[in-house]
């Protein structure tokens, strides 16, 4: 075949590609649009880890917050690689703004809008190195705790041997690094037995969901929902802080304990009624909606496709320490994580 004819054939498999990918996400903007109508309750949808070409992604930051717009997200923080430069690039753009991905005691730190770049320190602990990322920025976690490309059994060993002295911490349990469609298969399986693990030691843990991506078309595939803020990067860290948020691939969530929301700690005497109250919402409908304690289904809802679950049940405090979580999935099997709430 002639050069030039390989070129054009090249050239319009490349525009197919990009036309597939643009049409689809447009479809999950479409999705998330009518989940909004349905669920009624303000959620602002943030993509809190992305990658331009200030590091080793290949699109731009205007290229990526375009497409986030696209896939319905309000608002994504560029977290390039041990660099704050991006910020330029964001400042213009009404719908992106700063971050950065660092790393510590060999997981990979997010933090978003450090004041200066953080780096690395070879020997930190998890403990000191989360301690010290809240020095540079309001909110720090852990990207991809369970492994990035695949989960690795020695970062999943080793986030429990280092997590001992941490008291709380926020994780992603949905990274979406490498897929265009859905990222609880690819590692958001495991990061959601972590996330028990780490809760059923003790930890208060607040779920995430970020794209990671290095190319636009990432973008959408797994997202943090956050309740009770505004749009603004400073309203949206100021919820993710107190734990206000759910990491997700499509649906909404929302749920609360004797009118406590998200990420509440209560301290009930024995024997006290505990009032739950959870809606989730997907406009391409729910499959179940469960409540889990102590790593255990204690209560499963089916959905039956339906686009809104709202339910109140009850259950009396043992008088002893615990955490509740909500979690739900859409009739595709797209998963929602919500934030615990802790008994004392
Ligand atoms: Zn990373
Ligand atoms: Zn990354």
């Amino acid at each position: 075949m002639a050069k030039a004819k390989q070129r054009e054939l090249h050239r319009k498999r490349q525009a197919y590609l990009e036309t597939l990918t643009a049409n689809y996400k447009q479809r999950l903007g479409e999705r998330l649009a009518g989940s909004r109508k349905i669920f009624q309750n303000r959620v602002v949808a943030v993509d809190l880890h992305s990658h331009s070409i200030y590091s080793d992604g290949q699109s731009t930051v205007a290229e990526n917050a375009e497409r986030a717009k696209l896939v319905g997200l309000d608002l994504i923080f560029a977290t390039d690689h041990y660099t704050i430069r991006q910020k330029r690039s964001a400042a213009p753009l009404p719908n992106a703004t700063w971050g950065e991905e660092s790393d510590t005691a060999g997981f990979h730190l997010g933090l978003l809008q450090p004041k200066r770049v953080h780096k690395s320190k070879p020997g930190e602990q998890l403990v000191d190195g989360l301690a010290r990322g809240l020095r540079h920025a309001d909110f720090v976690w852990l990207a991809h705790p369970v492994g990035f490309n695949g989960p690795t059994r020695e970062l999943q060993e080793r986030i429990l041997q280092q997590s001992d002295p941490v008291d709380e911490l926020a994780m992603e349990v949905l990274n979406g690094f490498n897929v265009i469609d859905r990222a609880y298969y690819r590692t958001g399986l495991w990061g959601a037995q972590m996330f028990d693990r780490l809760l059923c030691a003790g930890k208060k843990v607040t779920p995430l969901g970020a794209s990671d991506c290095h190319s636009m078309v990432e973008i959408g595939n797994s997202w943090t929902g956050v309740l009770n803020a505004t749009r603004s990067p400073a309203s949206v860290i100021k919820s993710l802080r107190a734990g206000q948020c759910f990491a997700t691939e499509a649906p909404l969530l929302d749920w609360s304990v004797n009118g406590k929301v998200m990420g509440s700690t209560l301290r009930p005497r024995k024997g006290t009624t505990l009032r739950f109250h959870l809606r989730a919402a997907d406009s391409a409908g729910l499959a179940w909606v469960r409540i889990i304690s102590q790593g255990k289904i204690i209560k499963e809802i089916w959905a039956k496709g339906e686009p809104l679950v709202e339910a109140t049940l009850s259950r009396k405090a043992r008088g002893s320490a615990a955490y509740f979580r909500v979690e739900c999935a859409a009739v595709d099997d797209r998963r929602a994580f919500a934030t615990p709430i802790y008994i004392a």
